[in-house]
């Protein structure tokens, strides 16, 4: 019976980063993976078309770069090289125009200046927040939660920002600030295109938080890719592991979480393997996976399995994977290729998407997201091809299909291919000619994101909603806030926990770093109580 410090199901991002974390403390760690590969959503491989290299899930890492646990972990000595497109994001117009985000705030303000005059001061004015406060904001995101001192950093640097007013900013849906602050269609894009990243509806709050997060580490560092694929990231992490001792296992499938007088012990795997954790258990698994999954429900409060009935997914999930006999043929080129495009027209577009969405209505024109991984990296395709990634979010219970009324929701094959062809239809109209170039396109539908990393329930994508009933001190459920469970020595390691989906590690970290503090007062307890043993009386 294999024993040791720490079990980690699951070896998703967050999960390798407790894993690593808990191993430069000195623990023995075992990850037990239900895939024959590790990484979770960060994998890649050549399952496409030969000589193509496909990322299966993520694939643009801002939040990586941003976060300060994944750079501490140094994946640079262990394969890892980040590269990055000649621009970071786009969005084509019918009209033949593009916005774009060029590589520094300067670059970005004179395009939209071209496109509304006037457009590219308030693009530096919102950067000059971001320089101003945009490092504190994001250590205070990704601590655990609360967030005490880096919350007073923020606090310090926010006259500096602008006060109550960039709070007032902040606090805005995405739909009037941009309204206020940008008159052309071009500037609003490059903010509601990565907002549209989370599921918060552009006309709620929230939406601006996530726009502007999103959009300013871009402008300041780049949506850089792994050379190589999404698989040399999880693979780099995995290989500083390894190196220094973890047991990773793939193929291991947790079915259950041992507990005994309220403390975790162990994992047993579906084929009753059991792995004893002689100081905790760290769970990178969806919170309905956790409660009332692995752990049953007898040891679990019934006030969370009440409030565990009220989680929220965010929306499925349909992706498209092209292999490109060159590049796409977008109608005009932007002067710099941006790796990441955004596509639709206007940003009440995306927020009529988001109701069709909440209403259980199959998008009739989707928001698309789009990668073009050979303009970032160009190891992904053969000379002059392109690796291409289309997706689009779909509701979880349809009620119906706002475009042709062929789509039925029971996400079966011919489903998923339906709203495939209709997502390459959208591409094709921006770039004519597109499915020529097509030599080869898989899709995958919620169901086949799910079998390929079953934390993707019904393709969700982050773990839960990002919407703010559900963040902060409501993830997962309201109360929790923290990776700690009711169990003892028990963490939730996953996007499911705060603050969410995204790969910056956060979630991961904050479980290693719960785990480690708690083991380290169990020790001194101990400690103590040994010591009153050994007084004599
Ligand atoms: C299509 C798609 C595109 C995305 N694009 C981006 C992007 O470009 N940039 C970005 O930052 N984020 C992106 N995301 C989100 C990001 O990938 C996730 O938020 C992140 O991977 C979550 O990490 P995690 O470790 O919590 O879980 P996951 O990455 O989902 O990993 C969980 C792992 O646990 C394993 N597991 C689950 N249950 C068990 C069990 N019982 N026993 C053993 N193993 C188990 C799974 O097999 C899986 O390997 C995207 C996600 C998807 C699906």
């Amino acid at each position: 019976m294999p024993v040791s410090d720490a079990v980690v199901i699951g070896s998703g991002p967050n999960g390798l980063v407790a894993a690593n974390l808990l191993a430069d403390q000195g623990w023995d760690v075992t990850v037990l993976e239900a895939q024959q590969t590790a990484g979770g959503a960060v994998r890649s491989a050549s399952d496409v078309h030969d000589g193509f290299i496909h990322d299966t899930f993520s694939s643009f890492y801002p939040l990586g770069v941003a976060s300060p646990t994944i750079r501490g972990l140094q994946l640079e000595r262990h394969g890892l090289e980040w590269v990055n497109a000649p621009a970071v994001a786009g969005t084509p117009f019918m009209s033949g125009e593009w916005a774009v985000m060029h590589r520094t705030p300067e670059e970005t303000a004179a395009a939209l200046d071209a496109l509304a005059p006037g457009d590219g001061q308030a693009w530096l004015d919102v950067c000059a927040g971001w320089q101003k406060v945009g490092d504190a904001v994001v250590a205070a995101l990704l601590d655990p939660f609360p967030p005490v001192r880096s919350g007073a950093r923020v606090a310090a640097k926010l006259p500096g920002a602008g006060g109550l007013d960039f709070v007032r900013m902040m606090l805005s849906p995405l739909q009037s600030m941009a309204g206020q602050r940008f008159k052309g269609n071009g500037a609003q894009m490059l903010l509601a295109g990565n907002a549209a990243h989370a599921d918060i509806p552009m006309d709620a709050p929230g939406s601006t938080i996530m726009a502007w997060l999103l959009a300013m580490i871009g402008q300041h560092l780049g949506y850089p890719v792994p050379k190589g694929g999404a698989g040399m990231f999880s693979g780099a992490m995995v290989r500083r592991f390894t190196s220094e001792g973890g047991d990773l296992r793939v193929g291991h499938h947790a079915r259950r979480v041992l507990v005994r007088d309220g403390r975790a012990t162990g994992v047993e795997t579906d084929d009753g393997q059991v792995f004893t954790a002689r100081r905790a258990v760290l769970a990178d698994v969806s919170a309905p996976a956790l409660y009332g999954g692995l752990v049953p429900t007898e040891e679990l409060p019934s006030r969370l399995l009440r409030r565990m009935k009220r989680f929220e997914w965010d929306p499925g999930t349909v992706k498209v994977d092209f292999a490109l006999s060159g590049p796409v043929p977008w109608a005009s080129t932007p002067a710099a290729a941006p790796g990441t495009v955004h596509i639709a027209e206007s940003i009440d577009e995306i927020r009529q998407n988001g109701a069709h969405l909440a209403a259980g209505a199959v998008p009739a024109v989707p928001f698309l997201l789009c990668g073009q991984m050979a303009v970032a990296d160009p190891t992904r395709a053969p000379q002059g091809g392109e690796s291409l990634w289309l997706y689009t979010h779909v509701p979880h219970h349809t009620t119906s299909d706002a475009g042709d009324g062929t789509i039925t929701g029971r996400w079966d094959r011919d489903d998923a291919e339906r709203m495939a062809d209709r997502m390459q239809a959208r591409v094709e109209a921006y770039a004519p000619g597109f499915g020529d170039r097509v030599l080869a396109r898989r899709v995958l539908g919620p169901r086949e994101l799910e079998a390929r990393d079953e934390n993707l329930v019904g393709g969700s994508v982050n773990g839960g909603t990002a919407g703010l009933h559900q963040q902060l001190i409501f993830r997962p459920v309201p109360g929790l806030g923290r990776p700690e469970t009711p169990v003892k020595g028990l963490y939730l390691a996953s996007a499911s926990a705060h603050p969410g989906g995204g790969v910056h590690g956060a979630c991961g970290s904050n479980a290693a770093r719960a785990a480690l503090a708690h083991d380290r007062v169990r020790a001194a307890r101990s400690l103590i109580a040994t010591g009153r043993k050994d007084v004599p009386a």
